[in-house]
């Protein structure tokens, strides 16, 4: 079983109070598709300019994810920079160069138009909108968003929140997405806007799952050093994603869906470790297995007698 994962392929340069490094493979398509090739086959939908390094075009294929749909044309590949506090959650964005981003129109080879579960990651949720028009009868439909687009194309957003199964969000954005301070509230106000079910990061410390009249709380593993968070959202997403791909059934259950969202932190909680995509390009299966049971191990509790 395979997901198709739709979202921006850049060159990231990112700057902690402690290091900087410029010019690392990033973009939201490229983290959430390298965290669902653990467990499931990937096809990568989105655009890059002759400038991007093969290196990271053979590192691509080199987790068998089909880049079939990955387009290479003239021009200089998206660029984004940003800047972490010391607290490394509050993020300031340097720069943005859209570039070859700025006429991308989404196009699905043939097999990836038939592919069930899809993770629309991180970009214009008009772009969103247009892969999902290409798709024959997707059965799982997962979206990610940020406050750029919660700002500035709001109704494209819900256009497109309509059709989706699960929205992924952090606390920020779904207060800002709602108005409502509540993330219990938030959660409940946008599953009215379309999405079954809503999951609610909120960065250090885990995520909120909301469906109908159920609800689950993850917590984050308790890293004793973060070098640097960028893209944890989007491997929180491919995981999830994957996981769930993974599993191929005829009907995503809520349950299905914890185990996901587990699934999904314990691929974050990896990628936080190393800049860019680093720590996942040394991570094994046991290393996930061991995490997930770590996570398993800390939410449980016995009732004292
Ligand atoms: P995250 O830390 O999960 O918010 O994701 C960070 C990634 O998002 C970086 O690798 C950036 O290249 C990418 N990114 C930043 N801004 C945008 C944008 N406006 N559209 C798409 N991707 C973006």
């Amino acid at each position: 079983m395979s997901v198709l994962v739709v979202g921006s392929i850049g060159l990231d340069t990112v700057k902690t109070p402690v290091e900087e490094h410029a010019d690392l493979l990033g973009g939201s398509a490229s983290y959430a598709a390298v965290s669902a090739s653990f467990f499931t086959g990937v096809n990568l939908i989105g655009i890059v300019g002759t400038d991007f390094p093969t290196r990271h075009v053979e590192y691509l294929k080199s987790r068998r994810i089909d880049i079939e749909g990955l387009q290479i044309v003239p021009g200089k590949t998206f660029r984004w920079s940003g800047e972490y506090e010391w607290d490394l959650n509050t993020r300031r964005t340097r720069s943005v160069e859209l570039n070859v981003f700025e006429h991308f129109s989404p196009h699905l080879p043939k097999a990836g138009a038939a592919i069930p579960y899809v993770l629309l990651a991180n970009i214009a949720p008009a772009l969103q909108s247009h892969v999902l028009d290409q798709m024959s009868q997707p059965r799982f439909i997962i979206a990610d968003t940020m406050d750029l687009w919660i700002d500035i194309a709001r109704e494209p957003l819900l256009a497109l929140l309509a059709r989706v199964d699960l929205l992924i969000l952090n606390d920020g954005e779904a207060r800002q997405l709602t108005g409502e301070t509540s993330l219990v509230k938030a959660g409940g106000r946008i599953r009215k806007l379309g999405p079954k079910y809503v999951a609610i990061k909120k960065g250090e410390h885990g995520c909120l799952l909301f469906g109908e009249s159920a609800f689950f709380s993850c917590g984050a593993y308790p890293l004793e050093d973060i070098h640097d968070p960028t893209g944890a959202g989007d491997t929180f997403a491919g995981g999830l994603a994957g996981y769930l791909a993974s599993l191929n059934q005829s009907a995503v259950t809520f349950e299905q869906l914890r185990k996901a969202v587990v699934y999904g932190s314990v691929m974050a909680s990896f990628n936080v470790e190393s800049f860019s995509l680093e720590r996942l390009r040394t991570l094994t299966q046991q290393d996930i297995e061991d995490r997930y049971r770590m996570f398993k191990l800390m939410s449980h509790f016995e009732e004292l007698r």
